[in-house]
């Protein structure tokens, strides 16, 4: 926030301060045991003031079946909290809108200021907010820093507020050009004239609800700041924008329908005028809400079908990604020739097992294979026919692992199948029936049929086992794997510690 702006604000003598009557009532009202025929006695000492919060008490605003005569009777039924809301916002309304400045547009001011006020308290009465008389008041003195800027800055803050056409757009050139906002100023203003946090709060920070950290304040902030865009419908030239915005603030923030904002528009569309006329406000000559949405309905339509197709676009180039990433990865960790697994993705599998096998206490089984005399099926068949002996026997590799194992090519023509939680004979029996699916299916080649075999060694980390790096277990496989080469091929070797080394 611009400091220098602030000291201006705070310096400023032109000001409005306070009523008297409003501050007396405040004083009053604040004590414990409130002196409520005092705060009658005071209030009635302003027989304007008087007549015009009977009048509003009376009004199907409040909906009351009872009639109040006098202001004492105004506070038993209605309570203290109504009567205290009315005389702050009577008093200062009527000292307020006698200020007149140069560049800015007092009469949509005002205009604003009671749609908004009116919005907030019909929106919390239809969420069951307890406090509707400070979301009311809170509503109608959200923009007061628009004043104080206009009273403290004149000429600046109307050329600021002439770059402006919404209000969404003119909190964007005050920052720009003058470094605080209205809230800023509104929120310097209500510190000075000391009004309690529900009310300075959302007066501050209708703007940015979501950097209120209390609950209750942060609440009641957001409905002032829903109340705005309210406004915002029957202020602005163009509806639809706030329109949707309001549809959806309702959506999302307070679980209500479209048809239930709607509603609720229609329903502020009529009571503000009723309530404009009690704050003696001029709205000028304003179209009931059925009106505004019937002139919007097109741009809606229009932006529905934008947000619609933008929402779509985005999920498509979302789940584009999802496929490529998905695609990347299949890449990146699979064997092209076979389709199994492939090195790196073996490393990072048993790594991962030996660590669960480790801290679980079960086994962990791993069968390395090598396929017997392949140097010979290249040689006599060529490159080609080699390739598909490979992919033959990586498919049914692939076949014989569990949803828990992982077959992958560990290179050349060695293959490996990862067994966790699986013991050294139940692997060994995994291991025997492969060598046989493997003898038992000659694979199909051009000129014939090709009979193929493989020796496999199996390794196994298990309680007790020295085997406890994956290193040490592709170390002990790959041993099996030679034993098994050495007593003929075609047959199943398990690494024991007395397997002898190459
Ligand atoms: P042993 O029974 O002792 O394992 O005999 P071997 O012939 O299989 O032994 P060696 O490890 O010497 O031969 C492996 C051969 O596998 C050598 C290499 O040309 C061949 N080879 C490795 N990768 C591929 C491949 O991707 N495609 C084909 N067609 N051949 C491959
Ligand atoms: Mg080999
Ligand atoms: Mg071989």
């Amino acid at each position: 926030m611009d400091s220098s702006l602030v000291d201006r604000i705070q310096q400023c003598p032109n000001l409005p301060s306070m009523p008297a009557i409003a501050m007396e009532v405040l004083t009053l009202a604040q004590s414990p045991d409130a002196d409520i025929p005092k705060i009658a006695k005071t209030i009635s000492q302003d027989p304007a003031l008087s007549g015009k919060i009977l009048r509003t008490v009376n009004s199907s605003f409040y909906g009351r079946s009872q009639a109040v005569g006098t202001i004492s009777q105004g506070l038993v039924i209605l309570g203290l909290q109504s009567v205290k809301t009315l005389v702050l916002g009577f008093s200062l309304v009527t000292n307020l809108s006698k200020s007149q400045g140069k560049g800015f547009k007092h009469l949509s001011y005002w205009k604003h200021s009671i749609y908004a006020a009116t919005a907030a308290r019909s929106i919390a009465k239809k969420l069951n907010v307890l406090q509707q008389e400070e979301a009311f008041l809170a509503a109608l003195l959200m923009d007061i820093g628009m004043l104080v800027l206009d009273t403290v800055i004149s000429d600046e803050y109307g050329a600021v507020c002439a770059q402006a056409k919404t209000h969404e757009e003119l909190v964007i050139a005050e920052t720009a050009a003058l470094g605080l906002t209205h809230a800023d100023a509104g929120g310097v203003m209500a510190a000075m004239w000391k009004l309690p946090p529900l009310l300075a709060t959302p007066i501050a920070k209708h703007h940015d609800a979501a950097s209120v950290e209390d609950p209750q304040l942060r609440k009641l902030t957001e409905l002032v700041h829903l109340a705005a865009r309210c406004a915002d419908v029957f202020v602005d030239e163009e509806a639809a924008e706030p329109i949707s915005a309001v549809r959806s603030l309702c959506r999302e923030q307070h679980g209500l329908t479209d048809a239930d904002a709607d509603a609720l528009l229609a329903d502020i569309g009529q009571r503000t005028k009723e309530v404009a006329t009690l704050f003696e406000i001029n709205i000028g000559s304003t179209a009931a809400y059925e009106a505004i949405l019937k002139r919007a309905n097109e741009a809606l339509v229009e932006m529905t079908l934008q947000s619609q197709a933008q929402a779509s676009a985005l999920q498509e180039k979302a789940s584009t990604l999802v496929q490529q990433n998905e695609a990347l990865r299949y890449k990146a960790e699979t064997d092209a020739l076979t389709g199994l697994a492939n090195r790196a993705r073996f490393d990072q599998f048993i790594a991962e097992q030996m660590h669960v096998a480790k801290s679980s206490g079960k086994p962990l089984s791993l069968l390395m294979m090598d396929v017997d005399k392949f140097k010979s099926v290249n040689d006599k068949h060529g490159h080609p026919t080699g390739d598909k002996v490979l992919k033959s026997i990586g498919k049914l590799l692939g076949t014989a692992a569990r949803a828990q194992d992982l077959a992958a090519r560990y290179g050349g023509e060695e293959m490996v199948l990862v067994l966790p939680g699986t013991a050294k004979a139940t692997a060994a029996a995994i291991a025997e029936s492969i060598r046989r699916a493997i003898c038992a299916k000659p694979i199909p080649i051009d000129t014939g049929v090709l009979a193929v075999s493989a020796s496999i060694g199996v390794a196994t980390f298990e309680a007790g086992s020295p085997l406890t790096s994956p290193a040490h277990l592709m170390k002990a496989a790959d041993l099996a794997v030679y034993a098994a080469k050495h007593a003929g091929r075609n047959c199943v070797r398990v690494f024991t510690m007395n397997t002898k080394a190459a």
